[in-house]
């Protein structure tokens, strides 16, 4: 079995959030084979812990990339922050072919474009990946599951850190399917009566206020704040009102544009402009949309940089839908020159959690080693990108923990699902629910 058989027979998908199923990417040829372990979204700490913990694994898996995509490099992205932390990586790596590469305390360090440039100093082609400039980057997980997967084991387990208002702040490893609720409970239970979580995380992540809903392969931990946290308001107002209020109160200051770390690294994204495209404007909104395409989503300009506190990045989301849906696609700038000021104007993760109002949940969540007994698991069919797998399993059938319930259908883009605890299928539909 080639390693791409076996990653993909064990469902390793992007675990960064991602989701991209990971034996195609272990089917490219490239130079370099980048770990992601940047880990820039405020509070979250899974993968600093897995590093710690792991780091055999992430180096076996890292090295089993390199060999299966040709690559001559390995480089492993984390914060030099951590340096101190991450001393038993560093050991690990002494007399080998792959080398660290420190990378400071700023957001959004994990963007695909900012670590590869920052690693090996190539620019992705705008709307391009990391292959265009011969390079696979994979989250320190996701090439920690490659090192299972060449084990034959699956993914039934996720690293996850919770975090926020909650009594202990802490990572840990949990079957696939574990409600958020008692994700929350083994970090000693939410400080607040009231509350919602981000789900991976405050920048990148989406809200969620059911607790009942399942920990997945791309979840990167819970952020639980109250209800009446001023980023949960900001966060819950319909889109509708987000572009209602930008299109009346936006006074074009570009804050947002000169902020923009895709901006500053060279690519030609400026939501100033794009918040042009919610007002009556005689040119058109898709001239002002373009702007739009290149943007990363990463929310900087809507959460940090807007002083009208404004949504720019959600304008951007709209523009870029608009786009996709008309069938248009990036006919802008393919040069791409890094602005003068882009090593300046990095904006210190410290700073950016001031502003956000989560400085005083600034805290270590370190590994905890913890057994998770659910009583019931609920594995979504889409966990990844592509399309949903196809179950192979009926209501009443008995599973053990590793057998693969659900598959992805004849040459669709997808991944298989395995069960995460041993037991009874108890419901087939959009998930898959066991019972013990
Ligand atoms: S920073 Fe805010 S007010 Fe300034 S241009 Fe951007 S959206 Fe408009
Ligand atoms: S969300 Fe805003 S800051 Fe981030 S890439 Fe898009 S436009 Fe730039």
């Amino acid at each position: 079995m080639s390693l791409s058989e076996k990653i993909k027979a064990a469902g390793v998908v992007g675990s960064g959030g991602a989701g991209f199923p990971t034996h195609v990417k272990s089917q490219s040829k490239v130079e370099f084979v980048i770990a992601n372990g940047a880990e820039c979204e405020p509070l979250l700490h899974k993968d600093l812990e897995l590093l710690i913990r792991e780091p055999e694994e992430v180096i076996k898996g890292l090295r089993l990339m390199m060999q299966a995509t040709s690559a001559k490099k390995g480089i492993i992205g984390v914060k030099r922050k951590y340096e101190e932390r991450l001393k038993g990586l560093s050991s690990a790596l002494k007399g080998t072919d792959i080398q660290l590469h420190w990378l400071g305390d700023f957001y959004p360090t994990g963007d695909e474009y900012i670590l590869v440039y920052e690693a090996t100093k190539r620019l992705i082609p705008p709307q391009g990946i990391p292959l265009d400039v011969r390079v696979v980057v994979n989250n320190v997980e996701t090439l920690r599951n490659v090192s299972l997967a060449d084990q034959k084991i699956p993914v039934t387990s996720k690293y996850i850190t919770v975090a926020g208002a909650v009594k202990h702040p802490s990572t840990f490893s949990v079957p696939i399917g574990l409600s958020f609720d008692e994700a929350i409970a083994a970090a000693g239970g939410a400080t607040v009566s009231e509350y919602a979580v981000f789900v991976s995380g405050i920048m990148m992540g989406k809200l969620e206020t059911d607790m009942s809903r399942p920990i997945i392969k791309t979840c990167a931990g819970l952020v639980v704040l109250p209800v009446d946290h001023r980023l949960i308001q900001r966060k819950s107002l319909p889109v509708e009102s987000m572009h209602r209020i930008g299109k009346s109160a936006c006074d074009q200051c570009s804050f947002c544009t000169e902020f923009c770390p895709r901006y500053l690294l060279g690519y030609d994204v400026q939501p100033h402009k794009v918040m042009r495209s919610l007002g009556f404007t005689a040119t058109g909104e898709q001239v002002w949309n373009q702007w739009a395409q290149l943007c990363c989503s990463c929310g900087l300009c809507t959460l940090y940089a807007c002083p009208e506190d404004l949504y720019p990045k959600e304008a951007c989301d709209k523009a870029k839908f608009d786009l996709k849906s008309a069938g248009i696609k990036w006919n802008g700038n393919r040069e791409v020159e890094i602005h003068p000021i882009y090593d300046g104007r990095h904006v210190p993760l410290k700073q950016l959690m001031g502003k956000l109002g989560i400085a005083e949940y600034d805290v270590p969540a370190h590994f905890q080693e913890r057994e998770f007994l659910p009583k019931q698991v609920h594995l979504p069919l889409l966990q990844h990108v592509g399309e949903p797998a196809l179950p192979l399993v009926k209501k009443g059938q008995k599973v053990r923990k590793g057998e693969v319930i659900a598959e992805p259908a004849t040459n669709k883009l997808g991944a298989s699902i395995h069960a995460s605890i041993e037991g009874t299928i108890a419901a087939v539909g959009q998930e898959i629910i066991i019972e013990q």
